[in-house]
């Protein structure tokens, strides 16, 4: 039996969490479903959103399944993702037949991108520029401005590109790429930096990249952002695997996800050390949509498939993922952003249907 710990977030996060776990505990799978308290409703009993026990269970647990965040539960992912380190964030894009991609010709669409969670930009380093000036005042960009050119009004936000965490996230992209040759896939990484402009940090993480590539034999492109974010959408099947910095890679998933066929379909598995990891879909609350019960939980109901591979019940998570498959083909039982009318515990029961015939 494997304990996986759900944590809805807010918003639609309660909605889809809801309809995947009830998808599971009738799936048949041995799987143990705790819902310790978190969010909104954690803050009123316990004066926070994420008490002790709920990260203790989250520590302990096989698998941890998370909704989405808005502004009353970021602490909740901020502690999955940061404060747990999970510092490898896996973003599959892949279209299943029946999905209302906007793209004409998005059959064959299947790839993965991986976002390094742990630097970068993110989680936000930010000061008074009153502070850099007094710290670095002689510190110039290319043009030759000094930061006390700038003045000591305003604000400044720091990026981190360490080598170990550089180094760590293109050998973890490298190993799934060459899991993926094993499977019939190219065998190539796709680097996204902003290198013209940041030479120094994040061509510190391109050359990484292309070292690792390079010694792991396979092949190896680099993107400046702006660049991959077209390519992206003009030549999305000839991608494999897509290596991308913390920020980069938030913004292009998004990006990805559309051409599949949405947001909602888009989900991901964040990787620490030691084996732990958590699964979230790559959405947030929708605010604009949560409480109607419509929110399509594909995202999270194929984030619920990457975490089934990773507690060790890797044939259930592809029978997951092909019956999420079979209900785009089937196309009677779609939420209303893949041009339905089903509601999102609807669909899940359709996907768990499926599951259970296939
Ligand atoms: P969002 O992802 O919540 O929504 C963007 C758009 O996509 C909305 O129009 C929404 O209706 C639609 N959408 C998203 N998921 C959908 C689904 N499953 N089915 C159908 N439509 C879906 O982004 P936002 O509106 O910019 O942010 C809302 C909140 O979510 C903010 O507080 C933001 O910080 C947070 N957020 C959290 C995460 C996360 O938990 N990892 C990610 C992104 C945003």
């Amino acid at each position: 039996m494997k304990t996986v710990v759900a944590l809805p977030g807010e918003g639609i996060g309660i909605e889809v969490i809801d309809a995947t776990c009830e998808l599971l505990a009738s799936s048949g799978l041995p799987l143990k479903i705790v819902t310790p308290p978190q969010g909104a409703a954690a803050t009123k009993s316990y004066g926070t959103p994420l008490p002790e026990e709920t990260k203790q269970a989250a520590r302990e647990a096989d698998g941890v399944l998370f909704g989405a965040a808005g502004p009353s539960s970021s602490a909740v992912v901020s502690w999955l993702r940061w404060e747990m380190r999970a510092w490898g964030g896996v973003r599959p894009i892949r279209f299943f037949p029946g999905m209302r991609s906007p793209l004409a010709n998005p059959e064959g669409i299947d790839y993965v991108l991986i976002r390094e969670n742990s630097e970068g930009i993110y989680p936000g380093r930010e000061g008074d520029m009153a502070d850099l000036v007094r710290l670095m005042p002689d510190l110039t960009d290319r043009s030759g401005r000094a930061v006390k050119d700038y003045g000591t009004e305003g604000r400044f936000a720091v990026k981190i590109v360490t080598p170990t965490a550089a180094e760590r996230i293109a050998r973890f992209a490298c190993a799934l790429a060459q899991k993926r040759r094993a499977r019939g896939k190219p065998g190539k990484v796709m680097c996204v930096t902003k290198s013209n402009v940041l030479p120094r940090s994040d061509g510190l993480f391109q050359e990484t990249a292309e070292r690792a590539a390079r010694e792991a034999g396979l092949a190896f492109e680099h993107f400046h952002v702006d660049d991959a974010a077209r390519r992206l959408v003009r030549f999305p099947t000839s991608m494999d695997v897509v290596l991308c910095m913390n920020l980069y890679g938030d913004v292009l998933s998004d990006l990805g996800a559309e051409t599949a066929g949405g947001l909602g379909l888009a989900p991901s598995g964040n990787f620490g050390d030691g084996g732990w990891a958590y699964f979230e879909s790559v959405h947030g609350s929708a605010p604009d949509i949560a409480g109607r019960g419509i929110a399509n939980p594909t995202a999270t109901i194929l984030s619920a498939a990457l975490m089934l591979n990773h507690v060790g019940l890797e044939s259930d998570g592809e029978r997951l993922e092909a019956a999420v498959g079979r209900v785009y083909r089937d196309g009677t039982t779609l939420t209303p952003d893949q041009g339905g009318t089903a509601t999102t515990r609807q669909m899940a029961q359709a996907v768990v249907a499926a599951f259970r015939t296939g």
